[in-house]
């Protein structure tokens, strides 16, 4: 299959098929995770290696370089990425399996990039460098690739795809283009869920914040069951005991339903922090974004709290967020959220 766009980025495509003959030889396509920039990178590479395109359409798909392409051994498309998705992801789903290192691009895969650049291509077209996601790489590796792109040998182009492009070296953001990928209009993404992901719920496109692909993933691993289990848990009134729940919540993490959708520590820690700015949206007046078929139950917790604690209870959610990616004890972690959570809404006493 010929990797396509999505229909909320025609006007990027537009422009990268426009100006082909001047291309930047680094674009930094940047925007929030879950609309579709690792697609549109795929798209072109593949429009950049087709050797018959028809001018402002996708590559063919028909000639020699789509061909290898489509094999997923063109010689003249190079991926830096993380280990762990480049080894079929999933399979190392066990704790230790997941440390630091496995998740970053390393500086020996940039510097093998050196010699692959001193020669020509193989096909005597261009060269196509797809980093992703660019924020992977430490300041060491960022240097190494900051090297490369100061002096770019003829037809190489960089694609570095990132959705926290302001955790990239400010040196490696300057030598990029940066192309900009917002997420689209609700109108476009319930369009599209509705012709390709039909059975996406609005709540999880909600709970993901808008970010169509999230979504559609999430549902397709029953993240819907995740979403209603959390809800009930929260709404309850008086907030269940945090310390039960937290055991509750343990198993649960550790639960097939969870791992296969993806819901690590992390995320949970995410989605609570959802949960608790809509309570904190509320009470201070506005509406719930990432649960507004809450309504209802989000008003009965806003109600029983001062709109101190709603904004005390929010930014302690902040900093849990950041520790969330380590939890040294899962369990404790999730017995502090959740004791924090019950002192907001005036629980615990
Ligand atoms: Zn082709």
């Amino acid at each position: 299959m010929v990797p396509m766009i999505l229909p909320w980025q025609e006007a990027a495509w537009e422009r990268l098929t426009q100006g082909l003959p001047t291309l930047h030889h680094a674009l930094l396509l940047a925007g929030p995770a879950g609309q579709g920039k690792r697609q549109f990178a795929e798209a072109a590479a593949w429009r950049l290696l087709c050797e018959a395109p028809s001018p402002r359409r996708f590559a063919c798909g028909e000639c020699v370089g789509c061909q290898w392409l489509r094999a997923d051994n063109h010689p003249d498309l190079l991926r830096l990425v993380p280990e762990q998705e480049s080894e079929g992801s999933e399979e190392a789903e066990g704790k230790e399996a997941g440390k630091a290192k496995s998740h970053q691009i390393r500086i020996d895969q940039v510097r093998a990039l050196t010699p692959v650049l001193a020669v020509s291509s193989h096909r005597g077209g261009r060269r196509v460098i797809i980093v992703d996601p660019a924020e992977a790489m430490n300041p060491f590796t960022a240097n190494a690739l900051l090297k490369l792109l100061e002096e770019p040998p003829a037809g190489v182009v960089f694609l570095l795809v990132s959705a926290q492009p302001m955790r990239l070296l400010p040196t490696l953001r300057s030598r990029c283009q940066r192309w900009d990928f917002p997420l689209p209009e609700a109108d476009a993404v319930l369009a599209w869920l509705r012709a390709h992901h039909p059975q996406t719920p609005a709540e999880l496109l909600d709970l993901v914040g808008g970010a169509p692909l999230t979504a559609a993933a999430l549902a397709e691993k029953g993240g819907q069951a995740l979403r209603e289990r959390l809800v009930a848990d929260l709404r309850q009134r008086p907030p269940a005991d945090p310390v039960r729940l937290a055991g509750q919540w343990e198993n649960w993490l550790r639960s097939k339903e969870a791992q296969g959708a993806g819901l690590d520590m992390a995320t949970l820690v995410a989605w609570v922090q959802r949960w608790v700015t809509d309570v904190a949206s509320v009470r201070l007046g506005g509406s719930a974004r990432y649960f507004p078929d809450q309504a209802r139950p989000l008003a009965a917790l806003a109600g029983v709290m001062s709109v101190a604690d709603a904004l005390a209870c929010y930014n302690e959610f902040i900093a849990l967020r950041r520790v969330a990616q380590h939890p040294l004890n899962p369990r404790l972690m999730l017995e502090d959220m959740l004791i924090r959570y019950g002192r907001m809404l005036g629980g615990g006493g």
